[in-house]
């Protein structure tokens, strides 16, 4: 008999979580204004809120953590961090922040001007706020194929060449400044870019003289999906890999909460001098001396050590299949999910499941909540709540996909867990025609909205 997988770790440290009662749940849940991020951790017994911050490091994370040097400039962490940077990335200058957002903040204070275009595929939703913020337009240029979602496909996360082609001819050139790819892509799926595609809009965009920059968050997912199914990377290292991803961009911003497997951490990491130059002012002003950002010496070690075993193939294959296990439990049960499964999660398709009601009441808010009162788990709404409004016209913006993301955290759960996830879905599912009616926005803010949005169960 074949042996079946395993992980390839064993258990050390645990933290105990609790079950509760659908009475309690339903309480809790009208306390928190029908928002999820609201909810006290203790009130979720599985919480698939994000896969950010909330992985298990390693205990050679921990150890690394021992020998943090909290020296305010020169500390030999920052350097453990620029050389982990120099080795698996293959940047020679790189600032240190507080997060993957905080990177975006530096950076864009550079790059981003009133009245400028970024082209990109499905920015992530604190990207676009920083853009928007700003005054600029974040414009998607993903491939058609990453909105079919029942659609299996190897690289939905792929960039559009042609509407890339489009929005350079439509737009003066000026205001481009930069193209930005996004791998894993988040907003569409947790879907990869290939290695093919990387290389294209590299080309493209050195054609445009623009620079390219990766926001990295699952760069090492998205590594493994080139392994697994591009043609001519099956015999490569996930490191190999990685390499080559990056020696098509110019700039990377990383938040290291998700693939380098720490609880907080990011940094910007560049090619140009200039641009290190230009971006530091900003990261002292915003995130701290050019050494450390926003991060403490035992947090910089920790992010070092874990960029190397992030990119370790037994890493990535150990996580990417406890999320295909899920994602396989529920397409063998006729639920919709995103195909193919994604990296960090499986994404519910609240259209097709909770087609009954109507679209301005939320299908996906309405879905992740009846999630949550039928067994305490905690997922997200990817969809008109997260999309935000037209900065414009003010207007919804209804006409995008409306998923449920589950997102798994990394060496957290079980395969058990995902077992009680899978079938209080199914439960869902199974009642779906008993649902008919969503929720209704009471307060929201002007621009990400989603984590503070306060909402009425209709
Ligand atoms: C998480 C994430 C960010 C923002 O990073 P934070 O660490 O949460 O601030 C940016 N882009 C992508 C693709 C992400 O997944």
């Amino acid at each position: 008999m074949e042996l079946p997988f395993a992980e390839s770790y064993r258990i050390k440290m645990i933290a105990p979580i609790k079950k509760s009662t659908r009475e309690q749940r339903e309480t809790w849940l009208k306390n928190a204004k029908y928002n999820l991020f609201n909810l006290k951790s203790e009130q979720v017994f599985i919480d698939l809120l994000t896969d950010s911050g909330t992985g298990a490091m390693s205990e050679q994370q921990w150890s690394a953590m021992m020998l943090g040097d909290e020296s305010y400039a020169g500390a030999s962490s920052y350097y453990n961090l620029k050389n982990a940077i120099k080795n698996i990335l293959g940047f020679d200058y790189f600032l240190p922040t507080h997060q993957g957002r905080a990177a975006e903040n530096v950076l864009f204070s550079v790059l981003v001007e009133d009245g400028d275009i970024v082209p990109g595929n499905s920015h992530f939703d604190t990207t676009k706020g920083h853009i928007e913020f700003r005054k600029a337009k974040a414009i998607d240029c993903t491939i058609d194929e990453a909105f079919n979602t029942e659609l299996e496909y190897p690289f939905k996360g792929n960039v559009d060449i042609k509407k890339l082609e489009k929005v350079f001819a439509e737009n003066d050139n000026k205001k481009i400044k930069f193209i930005i790819i996004t791998i894993t892509n988040n907003t569409s799926g947790g879907q990869p870019v290939s290695m093919e595609n990387l290389r294209e809009v590299s080309k493209f965009a050195k054609s445009k003289n623009v620079m390219l920059v990766i926001d990295s968050a699952r760069f090492a997912e998205n590594a493994y999906f080139i392994k697994t199914r591009e043609k001519g990377y099956a015999n490569k290292t996930i490191k190999e890999i990685v390499a080559e991803m990056y020696s098509y961009a110019d700039v990377m911003t990383m938040s290291s909460k998700k693939d380098a497997i720490v609880n907080m951490g990011g940094f910007i990491a560049m090619n140009s001098k200039e641009l290190f130059d230009k971006a530091s002012v900003f990261n002292i002003m915003f995130e701290g001396f050019l050494t450390y950002g926003g991060m403490s010496g035992r947090d910089m070690n920790a992010l070092a050590q874990g960029l190397d075993e992030g990119t370790e193939f037994e890493t990535i294959e150990t996580r990417i299949k406890q999320v295909e296990y899920l994602g396989n439990k529920l397409i063998d049960w006729g639920i919709p999910i995103q195909r193919p499964v994604g990296g960090h999660a499986v994404f519910l398709d609240a259209d097709k499941i909770l087609p009954n009601i109507p679209k301005e009441e939320f299908r996906a808010q309405t879905l992740a909540l009846e999630l949550y009162l039928e067994a305490g788990i905690r997922g997200v709404e990817i969809g008109a709540i997260l999309a935000d409004r037209d900065p414009i016209t003010r207007e919804n913006r209804f006409g995008g996909l409306e998923l449920v993301r589950l997102a798994i955290p990394r060496r957290t759960y079980t395969n058990n867990h995902m077992d009680v996830v899978a079938v209080a879905i199914k439960n869902v599912f199974d009642r779906r025609h008993e649902i008919k009616r969503g929720v209704e926005i009471l307060k929201e803010a002007p621009i990400m909205r989603h984590f503070t949005v306060e909402l009425n169960k209709l």
